[in-house]
């Protein structure tokens, strides 16, 4: 899939962290005619949180900039597996967000105007057709949160997260940069000016004109090596999956009032996730806690499946910022050194557009238009993007 490369002493750019973002990243400037590129891994490829993402890509989002963005995005990952000559085992089968309430009812309104008005396929279903898409779903009425109406996005999709790694690394490995796992950094060198001019790692220092952050969990950590703050805090995000039924499901759902989402594998197991926790860790155990509150309300909507036997559990890691929006571009004071990060629990569904825009800013060194909204000065300036309605993860962090 990619080979083994001794380390150069010096690239053009060199990119920490070899999840979805780092060799998305990798992949378009490779395409730009970048190839003298480094990914440097300090564990195995993609073995962070893109390891562990359930992988559901969607438009649906509140803020202007966050649907442009993410819309992007989503047309990207539908030419994706073309592009790579890779089965990526996409699968478009829409989306329904639940509402419970007349509130619910209201920002889901609103939120498909605006989605509409920016070109994507969005719009508010009732009960009955609710009942239709889900025939499963329990819609009694007098029941605890009962079922309203929902937001419907047809071309919602799932994708299979390590095929796209592997289909990323594949490409950017043919097209000629190099990927090193197993190589941690440990520190940034600088100039005589204190730009920064490479990085060291367990491997040896390394030289490049550009460094660009994907570490997405540990991406405050990063810069901290260069003595930078950033408004990021690490929380994680557990989801577990069944044992395979029968088709049961033939489209994705979620509840952000139940902070939990629901969808239905090609292998028929059902895959449940949820919120972020609410405390901040680098740890990868799994709670019962999180398992039993993700199992009692995937039951609320499907008492049918209280037969069915968890499979296995899981945990990843989320880089979460104070509007639940990403931080892209460079950093005011700190040349030659890009963020790529704060994709808290949205960062799989990202990739390609973050990947193409960083390309395009290393490349011509212009921001683009689309990710201007995203930069870290936002949180000086006070023009945050409030994206914190736009998840499960809604109201926990
Ligand atoms: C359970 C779960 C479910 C999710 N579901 C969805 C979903 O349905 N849809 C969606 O869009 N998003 C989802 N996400 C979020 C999404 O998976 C992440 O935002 C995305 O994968 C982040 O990708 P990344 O490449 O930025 O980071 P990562 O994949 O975490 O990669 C960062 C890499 O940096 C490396 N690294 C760290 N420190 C160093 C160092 N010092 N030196 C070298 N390398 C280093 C790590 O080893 C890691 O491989 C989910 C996340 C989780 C945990």
């Amino acid at each position: 899939m990619w080979k083994y490369h001794d380390l150069n002493r010096r690239y053009d750019v060199l990119i920490i962290g070899a999840g979805v973002h780092g060799l998305a990243t990798a992949f378009y400037l490779a395409k730009r005619g970048i190839t003298n590129v480094c990914l440097v891994d300090k564990g195995y490829l993609g073995g962070g949180a893109s390891a562990r993402s359930t992988a559901i890509l969607r438009a649906t989002y509140v803020t202007p900039q966050g649907i442009s963005f993410f819309y992007e995005s989503l047309k990207l990952y539908e030419e994706l597996a073309q592009e790579l000559d890779y089965n990526l085992l996409f699968s478009q089968f829409g989306r329904l967000e639940l509402a419970h309430t007349e509130s619910a009812i209201y920002a889901a309104r609103i939120r498909a105007e605006f989605n509409r008005a920016m070109g994507v396929d969005s719009r508010i279903v009732g009960p009955d057709e609710i009942k239709h898409i889900v025939p499963p779903l329990d819609m009694r009425k007098g029941k605890d949160l009962p079922v309203l109406a929902a937001l419907f996005h047809p071309p919602a999709s799932v994708i299979r997260h390590d095929a796209v790694v592997w289909g990323y690394a594949r490409a950017v490995d043919s097209l000629g940069a190099q990927i090193h796992p197993h190589t941690e950094v440990t520190g940034f060198l600088t100039d005589r000016y204190g730009h920064v001019s490479g990085v060291r790692t367990n491997r040896g220092d390394i030289e490049s004109g550009v460094v660009v952050n994907c570490t997405a969990a540990w991406s405050s950590s990063i810069c901290e090596m260069l003595n930078l703050k950033l408004p990021i805090v690490t929380h994680p995000l557990q989801a577990f999956v069944t044992e395979p039924i029968k088709p049961f499901l033939s489209t994705g759902i979620s509840s952000t009032n139940l902070h939990v989402y629901i969808y239905q594998t090609d292998r028929g197991e059902l895959v449940v996730g949820g919120a972020v926790d609410h405390y901040p860790t680098y740890s990868h155990r799994s709670t019962n806690f999180r398992l039993e509150d993700l199992v009692s309300h995937a039951l609320k909507m499907f008492p049918s499946l209280s037969t069915v036997n968890v499979l296995r559990q899981w945990t990843g890691l989320c880089d979460m910022t104070p509007d639940y929006a990403p931080i892209m571009g460079d950093v005011p004071g700190v040349n030659r050194f890009l963020l790529n990060c704060g994709w808290g629990t949205y960062g799989f569904k990202s990739a390609p557009i973050a990947g193409k825009s960083m390309a395009e800013l290393i490349d011509t060194g212009l921001v683009p238009d689309l990710i201007k909204p995203f930069s870290i000065t936002r949180f000086d300036d006070g023009r945050l993007i409030n994206e914190k309605g736009a998840a499960s993860s809604a109201a926990l962090h």
